[in-house]
C-alpha cells in the first residue's frame, strides 16, 4: 500500500501564503497606486542580487566547487542567498548534490519523473527526510555553519532592506508589496523552474543521458541558469552559457569579481569536449533516422556521415595536441627564465602560424561535417 503524504506545514504555509498574498496584494496596490520607479528599481535590484546569490553562491560556487572565493563574496553570497528562504546553503548542497548524483531517480529529491508540479516545488512541501549529507567539505567552513545555523534570522533581517527604504522615503506600503512579498515569490519560483520546466521543456545538445534541457528562454529568468543541459554534463564548470552569445548574467558577474581578484581557480570544461559532445550528438540522432530509411539510401549516408565525422575527430585531435605540446613548451621555457628571449618571440610566432594552420583545417572539416550532414538530412526527406 502507498505510503500517505504528510506535509511540511511551515514550508507549505510559507510558500503558498507569499503567494497568495503576491496575487492579491500586487495587482490591488497597482490599481490603488500605481507603480513607481523607485519601487520597481529596489524589487528589481532584490530580486538580481539574491537569485544570483543562489546561482553563483549556493549553486555553482558551494553545490558544485566551481571556482574558489574569498571570504567576503562567500559571507555577502551567504547574507543574501539565505534571503531566498529557500534553507541553509548547507542543507540546500546537500540535496542539490544528490540531485545530479541520482537525477531522475527515485533517490533524486526533485525527480522530474514525478511530474512538472513537484520537480517544481511539491517536494518542498512535504514532510520527506533528507537528511544533510556528502557536504564534509563545505561543513569545514565557518561561515557556513554559522549561516546553517541563523539563516532564517539571516534572511528576514536582509529581507527588510527595502522596508528601510519604504521607510526612508515615505513608501513602506509599496517597498513593503514589491520588494518584500513580490520579490520572495519572483525568488522562490525562478530557482524552481531550473528543477521543472529546465528538465522538461528545451534541447539536449550535449547529452540524452538524463532530462536536463539547454533553455535560453529561461536562461534571462535565471540568472544564466537556463543552460541545464550543459550543466547536469560538467556541473563542475563555473558557467552554465558557456558559449559567448548564450545569457549568463553570473558567469559575467564572476569574471567581474575575478579580475577585482575576488574569486578565481575557474574551473571550464575544454571547447574540445563540448565541441565532441555537440557532434556525438548530432551523429547519433542522424544514425537514430537513417534507422528508417531504406538500405539503398541508409547505407551510403552511414558511410557519409563515418568520413565526415572521421575528418573532424582527426582536425580536432590535432588542434588539443598542437595546444597541449605548447602549454609543455611554455612551461618549460618559463623554468628556464627564457621568456623575454628572441628565440622565444621566433617559438611562439611559430606555434601561432601552426595554430592558424589548425584552426583552418577545422573549419574546413567542419563545413564538411555540415555538408555531410545536409546530405543526411535531404536523402531522409525522400527516403
Ligand atoms: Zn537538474
Ligand atoms: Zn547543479
Amino acid at each position: 500500500m502507498a505510503e500517505a503524504k504528510r506535509w511540511n506545514l511551515l514550508n507549505t504555509l510559507f510558500l503558498t501564503g507569499t503567494l497568495a498574498l503576491a496575487v492579491v496584494l500586487v495587482p490591488l496596490r497597482v490599481i490603488t497606486s500605481g507603480i513607481g520607479w523607485g519601487e520597481a528599481l529596489v524589487f528589481l535590484a532584490m530580486t538580481f542580487a539574491i537569485g544570483t546569490a543562489i546561482s553563483g553562491g549556493y549553486h555553482r560556487l558551494f553545490s558544485h566547487r566551481a571556482y574558489k572565493a574569498s571570504w567576503p563574496v562567500r559571507f555577502v553570497f551567504l547574507c543574501l542567498g539565505a534571503a531566498a528562504f529557500e534553507n541553509s546553503a548547507l542543507k540546500w548542497s546537500s540535496d542539490h548534490r544528490v540531485h545530479h548524483q541520482h537525477v531522475d531517480t527515485d533517490q533524486d529529491p526533485y525527480a522530474i519523473q514525478h511530474g512538472f508540479w513537484y520537480a517544481h516545488w511539491t517536494w518542498v512541501m512535504e514532510q520527506k527526510a533528507l537528511p544533510i549529507h556528502g557536504v564534509a567539505d563545505l561543513e569545514k567552513d565557518p561561515l557556513v555553519r554559522w549561516q546553517h545555523r541563523h539563516h532564517f534570522l539571516i534572511g528576514a533581517v536582509v529581507s527588510t532592506i527595502p522596508l528601510w527604504i519604504g521607510l526612508a522615503t515615505g513608501n513602506l506600503l509599496g517597498h513593503l508589496v514589491f520588494g518584500v512579498v513580490l520579490r520572495i515569490v519572483v525568488t522562490h519560483h525562478t530557482t524552481f523552474f531550473i528543477n521543472s520546466a529546465a528538465h522538461m521543456f528545451g534541447s539536449r545538445p550535449y547529452t540524452d543521458a538524463n532530462t536536463a534541457r539547454d533553455n535560453w528562454l529561461l536562461a534571462p529568468l535565471t540568472y544564466g541558469e537556463g543552460y541545464h543541459n550543459f550543466h547536469h554534463l560538467w556541473q563542475w564548470d563555473y558557467r552554465n552559457g558557456a558559449l559567448w552569445y548564450q545569457w549568463d548574467t553570473t558567469k559575467w558577474l564572476l569574471n567581474v569579481l575575478a579580475w577585482l581578484g575576488l574569486v578565481g581557480q575557474f574551473r571550464r570544461v575544454s571547447d574540445a569536449a563540448m565541441t565532441r559532445a555537440r557532434l556525438h550528438m548530432e551523429e547519433k540522432r542522424l544514425r537514430e533516422r537513417l534507422l528508417l530509411a531504406s538500405p539503398g539510401i541508409a547505407t551510403p549516408m552511414h558511410a557519409r556521415l563515418a568520413a565526415a565525422r572521421q575528418r573532424l575527430d582527426h582536425a580536432l585531435a590535432a588542434l588539443h595536441d598542437r595546444h597541449e605540446a605548447w602549454s609543455q613548451k611554455k612551461a618549460e621555457w618559463r623554468a628556464k627564465g627564457l621568456a623575454k628571449a628572441e628565440a622565444w618571440r621566433e617559438a611562439k610566432a611559430e606555434w601561432e602560424g601552426a595554430m592558424a594552420h589548425h584552426r583552418a583545417d577545422l573549419k574546413t572539416a567542419w563545413r564538411e561535417w555540415k555538408a555531410a550532414r545536409l546530405e543526411v538530412r535531404s536523402a531522409l526527406v525522400y527516403a
